[in-house]
């Protein structure tokens, strides 16, 4: 009898057809004799539109009525699969995110799990039941309803998955795994059977969208192994471990793109010492997360900064450097909605020359201007103008030769 986390994303338990769909597989999995951990996320589109309707009230809605608000998408699913799975007679309970033992720091709409302590999910486990538990929620010291950030559902099945020693957890959605690059631009991507936690990483923060980056860290943190599958099919998924056995001879595993991207360019600031760093530490202050940066120094003891954020933060970082500037007594602020950040990662690039070269190469033979560049070990990012993103990927694919 294996113990088995599954975790079902919004297009997974969209419609009421979806549910009974995803009932059906809970309950042979839970016939095959083994213990079943259900982890849910809101319907498909729901999150969004709580959002929106937030938004429509205020322009920067209080981040603890937010949770408030979100964390109810979850709890629809949960009620509504597991009384799916009574239909089946299948023995199942729900259970929020507090009531399985998920606490997290009190960082509303951000928050980070502190422990797993589990609730009565073990216990409903040996009475024979399949437990459905509401992802992308916690709760933190107050009692009070906390969120993990945007598809934090994976990050709750990963976590219940490392607190509860699973056996198996299965990340189902609607792609059959991860592939060289989104099938809907690149038409003949691969499907990559077997990808490292670090590789996934990238892909996944890059806008692979596969999954939330965070629940790949907090596997890789604590080694969960897990599969990234299809729930519309039986095709096998991706799996993603410490390490793969096809390592050696790939030199590039994808090529990600990000649409979801501001360029912020902040002009004329004193060029001396601490100007970036008080830029930096007061976006750090309002939270936002810096990507890519640039500083072009300056003429006449001035510079410019450049840098990306998610578009989600534009807002507050447009805001703390204003504050900021205001504090320094110089400089203005402008934003660019329409740029994407495309990458390619692997990490054999890490003992290979002439990666980047080529990667450079082949974006200027299709005219493609470069704004910003990045690089890790395992991968080299580029900043450029959103039109061209599509046509960037394509090529860069086909310029590693990941089609074939
Ligand atoms: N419902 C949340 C979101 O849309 C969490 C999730 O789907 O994982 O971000
Ligand atoms: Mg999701």
């Amino acid at each position: 009898m294996a113990l088995i986390v599954q975790k079902y994303g919004g297009t997974s338990v969209k419609d009421l057809d979806r549910i009974r769909a995803v009932a059906d597989r809970i309950a042979a999995s839970h016939r095959a004799g083994d213990q079943v951990v259900v982890v849910v996320s809101a319907r498909g589109g729901v999150t969004n539109r709580l959002i929106a309707d937030a938004k429509a009230l205020h322009p920067e809605p209080d981040d603890r009525e937010l949770d408030v608000l979100l964390s109810i998408g979850e709890q629809e699913t949960i009620a509504l699969a597991t009384i799916a799975l009574h239909a089946l007679g299948v023995p199942a309970v729900s259970r929020t995110g507090g009531q399985a033992g998920i606490f997290t720091d009190s960082v509303h709409t951000k928050a980070r799990i502190t422990e797993i302590r589990g609730g009565d999910v073990r216990e409903q486990l040996e009475a024979g039941k399949v437990v459905i538990v509401a992802g992308f929620q916690g709760v933190d010291g107050h009692g009070f309803t906390t969120t993990l950030g945007r598809g934090g559902s994976d990050l709750s099945a990963i976590a219940l998955a490392a607190a509860l020693k699973a056996d198996l957890c299965q990340i189902y959605t609607d792609v059959d795994g991860v592939y060289t690059a989104d099938p809907r631009i690149v038409p003949d991507a691969k499907k990559i059977p077997e990808i490292i936690y670090e590789e996934m990483l990238e892909l996944a923060s890059l806008g692979s969208k596969v999954m939330q980056s965070r629940a790949v860290e907090f596997a890789n943190k604590y080694n969960v192994p897990f599969e990234v599958r299809s729930s519309f099919n039986n095709n096998p998924g991706t799996i993603v471990k410490a390490e793969t056995s096809t390592l050696e001879d790939v030199l590039v595993r994808g090529v990600a793109c990000d649409k979801n991207q501001t360029k912020v360019v902040v002009s004329d600031i004193p060029d001396q010492p601490g100007a970036a760093a008080k830029v930096f530490r007061s976006l750090a202050e309002a939270k936002v997360n810096v990507d890519m940066i640039v500083q072009n120094v300056g003429r006449q003891g001035i510079a410019n900064l450049t840098f990306t954020v998610p578009a989600d933060d534009a807002y507050r970082a447009d805001r703390a450097v204003n504050e900021c500037l205001a504090k320094l007594g110089a400089g203005s602020v402008s934003r660019t909605d329409r740029i994407a950040k495309v990458s390619i990662v692997g990490v054999g690039m890490q003992s290979h020359s002439g990666v980047a070269s080529l990667m450079f190469s082949t974006l200027a033979e299709h005219g493609i201007n470069i704004q910003m560049i990045s690089t890790s070990e395992i991968k080299i990012s580029v900043a450029i103008s959103l039109d061209q993103a599509d046509d960037a990927v394509r090529v860069l694919h086909s310029a590693f030769e990941l089609n074939k």
